[in-house]
């Protein structure tokens, strides 16, 4: 489980995440959606310390994230991150990619750690890439893999940020689908897209924000179908 409350952050003067107040709880999928700008990555990579917090606590898995190095790799180890732009290793193979991870940081030794990572290759159904290089493979291809390089390291929690706003169109299916499969089996996700048909599917809720501010947390059917603030109605009017 997540839980954030009084988040600020600053970049110099500007404040970028203005008292944030929001949990995740285990087994549960939360989209957060918003306009550009408006503070969604900054969030997320708070919440594993991509970015430091000026203000507000911040728990992952009950542990509380601050100045202590230790709790900085026990919370990289509950969540799992995958980014826009995958951030896969170009000069290690697919295989390598999900592997090394886990002997660097869990020392795991490397057949235990190659065994795990043709598991979750299997299960994003690219184990037939595995010897391949990330530049030899499609986005989508791409993206799976940093999928299964993420729970590779069996995080109790994945994050992702817009995962597929960097795909070509035909690609951003093969990685939904993923990623609906792993909410089927009962991870606990936040997703920040602008992927609404994803998110009327999988979300428990929505988190709206503008400017550094949550404006509304719904489910999915009251969050499209019936926004309470203005400020949704008019994000969500030119979706269409
Ligand atoms: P997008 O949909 O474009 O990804 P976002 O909602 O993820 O937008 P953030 O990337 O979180 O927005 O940025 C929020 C605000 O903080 C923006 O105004 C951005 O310019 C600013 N910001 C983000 N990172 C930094 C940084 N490292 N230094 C200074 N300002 C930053
Ligand atoms: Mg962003």
């Amino acid at each position: 489980a997540i839980e954030v409350q009084g988040l600020n952050k600053y970049f110099g003067s500007y404040h970028a995440l203005r008292n944030i107040d929001f949990h995740v709880e285990s087994g549960e999928r939360v989209v957060i959606c918003g306009p550009s700008g408006s503070g969604k990555s900054t969030l997320i990579r708070c919440l594993n310390q991509l970015e430091r917090h000026d203000a507000g606590e911040i728990r992952v898995s009950g542990i509380l994230l601050g100045d202590n190095v230790r709790n900085l790799d026990a919370i990289r180890r509950e969540a799992g991150m995958v980014f826009q732009h995958f951030n896969l290793f170009p000069h290690l193979t697919v295989l390598e990619n999900c592997a090394l991870p886990q002997i660097l940081s869990r020392k795991t030794p490397r057949p235990e750690a190659e065994n795990c990572a043709r598991q979750y290759l299997d299960r994003v159904r690219i184990l037939d890439q595995a010897e391949k290089f990330p530049g030899q493979l499609s986005g989508g291809q791409q993206q799976r893999v940093a999928i299964a390089r993420a729970l590779c390291m069996e995080p109790r929690i994945m994050l992702f940020d817009e995962p597929t706003s960097a795909l070509d169109p035909e690609m951003i299916h093969e990685v939904l689908d993923t990623m609906v499969e792993l909410a089927e089996g009962g991870m606990t996700m936040l997703v920040v897209t602008h992927e609404m048909g994803f998110a009327r599917q999988v979300a428990d809720r929505v988190v709206y924000m503008e400017a550094g501010e949550i404006v509304e947390i719904a489910p999915p059917d009251r969050f499209f179908d019936a926004p309470a603030d203005e400020r949704s109605q008019r994000f969500l009017s030119k979706l269409v």
